[in-house]
C-alpha cells in the first residue's frame, strides 16, 4: 500500500525492483504469478476488465478484428468504436460457427471470443478457433471471466491472450473492480505492461489483495457454486413457467458438447427465458428475496437481471434473465426462485 518506494539493495548492481507503484507493485505481482499459474501463461493486472480489453486493442492495433457477436456489452461498444475509424474493420459473428468465423476472418490480426458466453450461454470451440486464427495469422483472444482457469484454460487449448474480469468471480465477493490478461507469449506480455504503465491503467494495491485473497477460494467457491447451478438449471428447465434453460451443462444446449471437450465443469453461470414477456420476467426480479436483483456476477452470493434492460445489449430476448448463482443453500435458492416464479 505505497505509491513510492527506497531503493532496494540488492547487491548485485541490477535496478531496484520497485520505485513507483505506477511501474510495479508487489501486490499485483504477488496476484500475477497466481494468476498466471492457473492460466498457464503471463498475467498482467488491470484497473477493470474493460482496461485490460482497451489495452489489448491499443497493443496490438488490429486493422482487423473478427468478434463474437455475443460478448460482454462493454467489450462490444468499444470493438465497435474500433470499427468507426477509417482504417479498421470489425466483424460479429456467430461464435458457435466455426467455419464462419474463420471464413470471415481473412486478413484478421485479431480473434475476440467469450466461451460461455455473456448472457446467451454460447460455447465457441477454442481449440479449432485457435489453430484456424493460427493458419491465418491472427490471434485468439478468449474471454474467460465466466468460466475461470478452474473450468477452463484457454492458453492450453491453443489460445494466444485470455481477459478476465478480476471483479467476478476470481475476487469473488462483488467489492471490487479490476482486470487482467494472460499471454501465452512472454514479449506480448511485456508489451501489456508497458502499455499498463503509460496510460495508468493499474489496479490499486488493496484491490490487488483483495482479489488475491480471493483466488485462494476460487476452487471451492466454483466447485459449489456450479453444483447449485447445475441443479437449478435440472429443476428450472422442468418449470412451467420456463419457456428455455441456457446452461451449457443440460444434454439439451447446442454447446453441450464442446463444452464437455473443453470446460471441466459446465460453470455457475445460467440463463433463462421466463414464459410471456419482459413483464413477467422483470416481475421475477423483484419477487427474488435470497437472491439478489442486481447486475455483475462472480459472487458468493447469488444475481439476477434482465439483460435486455440495457439499450447496450444487443440481442438478448426481453425474457432472458441471466442468474449468476452462488454459494448459498441451493433449497434456498430454489424456494427463491419458485416463490417469485409464481
Ligand atoms: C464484467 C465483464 C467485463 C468487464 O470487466 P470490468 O471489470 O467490469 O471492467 C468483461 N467481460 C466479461 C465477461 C464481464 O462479465
Amino acid at each position: 500500500m505505497s505509491s513510492t518506494f527506497r531503493p532496494q539493495e540488492r547487491g548485485d548492481g541490477t535496478a531496484p525492483d520497485y520505485i513507483y507503484t505506477r511501474h510495479g507493485n508487489p501486490v499485483w505481482e504477488a496476484f500475477e504469478e497466481v494468476l498466471g499459474a492457473l492460466e498457464k501463461g503471463r498475467a498482467v493486472a488491470f484497473a477493470s476488465g474493460m482496461a485490460a480489453g482497451a489495452a489489448v486493442l491499443a497493443t496490438l492495433r488490429p486493422h482487423k478484428v473478427v468478434a463474437s457477436n455475443d460478448i460482454y456489452y462493454g467489450n462490444r461498444a468499444l470493438l465497435e468504436r474500433l470499427g468507426e475509424a477509417p482504417e479498421s474493420e470489425v466483424v460479429f459473428v456467430d461464435p458457435t460457427d466455426t467455419d464462419a468465423v474463420l471464413g470471415a476472418a481473412e486478413g484478421a490480426d485479431l480473434l475476440w471470443v467469450e466461451s460461455p458466453s455473456n448472457p446467451s450461454m454460447l460455447v465457441a470451440d477454442i481449440a479449432a478457433l485457435a489453430s484456424g486464427a493460427h493458419d491465418l495469422g491472427a490471434l485468439l483472444l478468449v474471454d474467460n471471466t465466466f468460466a475461470t482457469p478452474i473450468l477452463q484454460q484457454p492458453l492450453e487449448l491453443g489460445a494466444d491472450l485470455v481477459l478476465h474480469s478480476v471483479s467476478k468471480f476470481i475476487s469473488g465477493h462483488t467489492d471490487l473492480v479490476m482486470g487482467a490478461l494472460v499471454a501465452r507469449d512472454p514479449s506480448l506480455a511485456s508489451r501489456l505492461k508497458e502499455e499498463r504503465e503509460l496510460t495508468g491503467a493499474i489496479p490499486g494495491p488493496l484491490e490487488a489483495f483483495l482479489a488475491l485473497r480471493g483466488l485462494r477460494t476460487l476452487a471451492v467457491r466454483v466447485e459449489r457454486a456450479q453444483a447449485n447451478a447445475s441443479e437449478l438449471a435440472r429443476r428450472l428447465n422442468e418449470h412451467p413457467k420456463v419457456e428455455r434453460v441456457l446452461y451449457p451443462g443440460l444434454e439439451s444446449h447446442p454447446g453441450y458438447e464442446t463444452a464437455a471437450k473443453q470446460m471441466k465443469g459446465p460453470g455457475a453461470m445460467l440463463s433463462f427465458l421466463v414464459a410471456g414477456g419482459a413483464d413477467e420476467a422483470e416481475a421475477v426480479c423483484e419477487k427474488v428475496q435470497v437472491i439478489q436483483h442486481m447486475t455483475s456476477l462472480g459472487g458468493v452470493e447469488s444475481t439476477i437481471e434482465r439483460r435486455a434492460r440495457y439499450s447496450g445489449e444487443v440481442g438478448a430476448p426481453e425474457n432472458l434473465l441471466r442468474l449468476s448463482v452462488g454459494i448459498e443453500n441451493v433449497e434456498d435458492l430454489w424456494g427463491d426462485i419458485q416463490q417469485a416464479l409464481c
